[in-house]
């Protein structure tokens, strides 16, 4: 055997150990836009439970106009990376929209939120200093973390307590600069990082403190902006965490993007030294100008937050009356416990072939024996559908002994 073949035949091995091992993805091909109902490559029709579509924009007529208009007056792509040929006035001003729309003096634009992450922690931070992490922060920034020289610290997800023991153990061992970074919220739980406590504890400790905003921005908070303003770090319109990194490809629209922002001199020397910004191409210019109208859309009217909230509440209500045991919260992110990865898979499949369109979740995506159906609420889906959805629900529950 050649060296091809010889790895070819390892990774042969790999997949299969995935598939016994009840790992392997399938990817499901829709053929038309995401939506409340989504239509199958093979013709089924779905209700549609599964995107991060939080506010239903990735297919509103407002938003696709504005980036076909963008293409008409800004082409189509830059062929350059940012600092070369690849600036537009539109990147500059959608860079000053989503400052003022988070509370911050300025931000950076990436081509994915992952990027952001990946190139954050490694240009601010080095040995000298200290990063404390929660246990379940998204992959990207465990990356950006891993691609960093400071210390690392962790601490149980969500405790507090945990947290201070990390942040006294980074001052202990004479940490420069100690930074704790955490999602603001949880993809997997729809649980909201308690920012305020984490910032009395930064503050007590002299430490930074930094979100992945991902699932928030656009949608939590009175006005939308964010965790930290869910949670009082908004205050006179001032962001008070140092980094909010997060994405142009959930509520904000869901093409892709992603973004940095914070204090002046931070981003200005992110653009001297971020690696996936200095060397990755440009934002298309359809996706800046359809981020832009999507700000517009948010500061116009309150009207999509309230209603993914509105459905939030309907659904969470309407499927605890029926029996299901769900995660407790107000995010649209609803986790349908389950435990048994079996049966969350087996939830799943029925729910699909009842027209549902949700996705099992089992480990190691969350930990041994939490199994569950993750639901995502839309402001985009009506009443309807989510009676259809929740009569599903009862339907596959009982014949798998799940509710009564
Ligand atoms: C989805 C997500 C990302 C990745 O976003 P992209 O822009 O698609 O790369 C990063 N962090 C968190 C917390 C996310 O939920």
């Amino acid at each position: 055997m050649n060296a091809s073949d010889e790895f070819t035949a390892f990774v042969t091995r790999e997949l299969q150990s995935l598939r016994l091992a009840g790992l392997f993805k399938e990817e499901r091909v829709i053929a038309g836009p995401q939506g409340p109902r989504v239509r199958l490559a093979d013709g089924r029709e779905l209700i549609n439970l599964c995107a991060n579509n939080y506010l239903g924009l990735s297919a509103h007529p407002r938003v696709v106009r504005a980036a076909q208009q963008a293409m008409d007056t800004h082409g189509y792509g830059m062929s350059s990376v940012r600092f070369i040929c690849g600036t537009q006035d539109r990147h500059k001003a959608l860079e000053a929209r989503l400052s003022r729309f988070l509370g911050t003096d300025d931000t950076i634009l990436y081509a994915a939120a992952f990027d952001a992450n990946g190139g954050l922690f490694e240009p601010l931070f080095t040995e000298e200093d200290a990063i404390v992490s929660d246990t379940l922060n998204h992959a990207s920034v465990i990356d950006g973390i891993r691609l960093c020289r400071a210390r690392r610290y962790r601490y149980a997800h969500d405790d507090m307590a945990d947290l201070e023991r990390c942040l006294r153990q980074a001052r202990a061992d004479g940490a420069r600069f100690v930074l704790a970074f955490t999602d603001g919220v949880f993809s997997m739980d729809g649980s909201v990082a308690q920012l305020d406590r984490m910032r009395a504890l930064c503050d007590a400790h002299g430490a930074l403190l930094g979100i992945d905003d991902s699932h928030a921005t656009g949608f939590v908070g009175p006005t939308g902006r964010g965790t930290h303003e869910h949670r009082g770090l908004l205050v006179d319109g001032a962001a008070r965490v140092d980094f909010i990194t997060g994405t142009l490809g959930k509520a904000l629209g869901g093409a892709s993007g992603g973004f940095t922002s914070g204090r002046r001199e931070v981003i200005e020397l992110l653009r001297q030294r971020s690696r996936p910004y200095l060397f990755s191409n440009s934002l298309a210019p359809a996706i800046v100008g359809a981020s832009l109208a999507v700000l517009d859309l948010l500061e116009e009217s309150a009207e999509p937050r309230r209603r993914v909230m509105d459905n939030a509440r309907w659904f969470r209500a309407a499927m605890s009356e029926a029996g299901f045991d769900l995660k407790p919260g107000e995010h649209p992110i609803v986790p349908i416990m389950v435990y048994d990865a079996p049966k969350a898979q087996a939830l799943a499949a029925r729910l699909l072939e009842l027209g549902v369109y949700v996705v099992g979740f089992f480990y190691p995506v969350v930990p041994k024996g939490q199994a569950r159906v993750r639901v995502q609420l839309s402001a985009a889906h009506e009443r309807g559908q989510l009676e259809q959805a929740v009569a599903a629900f009862r339907q596959a529950g009982r014949e798998l002994g799940l509710v009564p």
